[in-house]
Order: structure tokens, then C-alpha cells, then sequence
């Protein structure tokens, strides 16, 4: 999914995702999200995003993917140069020139497989892909936070006025 986005455009859907949580549980239009998408269980837009990418090298691992992207994205154990190219414990990441390539499917999976926690990878081997993407996004919403974390934060003094005092 976010292979075909911009930066840019994670901004945008990013925005309407979070004022479409606050319509939906008829909250003030500043209010914080994190605790309104816990409650309704729902993702970050970009935490969707990084779903993708996780669900992309799941694919990958279980090789459930077309032959082009299996031949294209190496793992660590069908590497040939797997001496050369592992460094400590971590896929080296293509050279690139350009900003731009960064968003390129090689560079994304290798990033998104180097970064991937250890919890999260040893799921790759032994859940499904939907067991995965349950596992993945039931953690991802039970870390956000239901409580503000700013020190004499404008909107919830606003929201709460006796809280403050
Ligand atoms: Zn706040």
C-alpha cells in the first residue's frame, strides 16, 4: 500500500484519517487521536502503512510472492555472497544516488526487514500472514498512548479545565 505513496501524501491521508476518528466519536476537532484509535482499535495511517511493508516481507519470507520480487529481494539464506553481504546480522542496503530511491521496493524491504524487532521477525517463520497482520496491528494499537503526554498541554486544559488545577 505505501509503496504507491508519496511522502507527501501520507501527510494528507495522515490528516483526514485523524479527522475522520474525531468526527466519528463526535470528538472536539483538536483533540489527540492515539486514544481515540485504541479505543476503536483502529491503526495510524502510517502505522498502516508500516503493516504493508511488514506484510510485504512476510510474503517475502514465505515466498508467497511472483518469482520476479523472490529473485529480486534476496534473503539472508538464499544470499549466494551471504558472508559478504551480511553485516552484522543486517542485509546490506543498496547503494543509491537519489533521495527518490528510497521508496523503491528493494531499498523499502531490505530497511523494512533490517529494522523489523526480533518479536516481529520470529512471527514471520511461525504465524500465518493473517496471524501476522492480527499479531502486528493488535500490538501496534495496544503501544499507543490513552493518555496525554504533554506537560500543560493546550487542548486537553481546554477539554478537561478542572484537571489542570
Ligand atoms: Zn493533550
Amino acid at each position: 500500500m505505501e509503496l504507491s505513496f508519496g511522502v507527501g501524501n501520507v501527510k494528507i491521508y495522515s490528516f483526514y484519517k485523524k479527522k475522520a476518528v474525531r468526527a466519528l466519536t463526535n470528538s472536539k476537532y483538536n483533540c489527540h487521536t492515539s486514544g481515540l484509535l485504541k479505543k476503536l482499535n483502529l491503526l495510524k495511517f502510517h502505522d498502516i502503512c508500516a503493516l504493508c511493508d511488514l506484510t510485504f516481507c512476510h510474503k517475502r519470507f514465505n515466498n508467497a510472492l511472483p518469482q520476479y520480487f523472490l529473485d529480486l529481494l534476496l534473503l539472508f539464506r538464499d544470499d549466494p555472497h551471504y558472508y559478504e553481504t551480511r553485516i552484522a546480522g543486517q542485509l546490506r542496503l543498496p547503494l543509491i544516488k537519489h533521495e527518490f530511491a528510497k521508496q523503491s521496493i528493494k531499498y523499502r524491504f531490505i530497511k523494512t526487514l533490517n529494522n523489523m524487532s526480533m518479536t516481529y521477525r520470529e512471527k514471520l517463520e511461525t504465524h500465518s500472514l493473517d496471524g501476522f497482520k492480527k499479531y502486528v496491528k493488535n500490538s501496534t494499537v495496544a503501544s499507543y498512548s490513552a493518555d496525554c503526554s504533554f506537560k500543560n498541554c493546550y487542548i486537553c486544559i481546554n477539554v478537561h479545565p478542572t484537571a489542570s488545577s
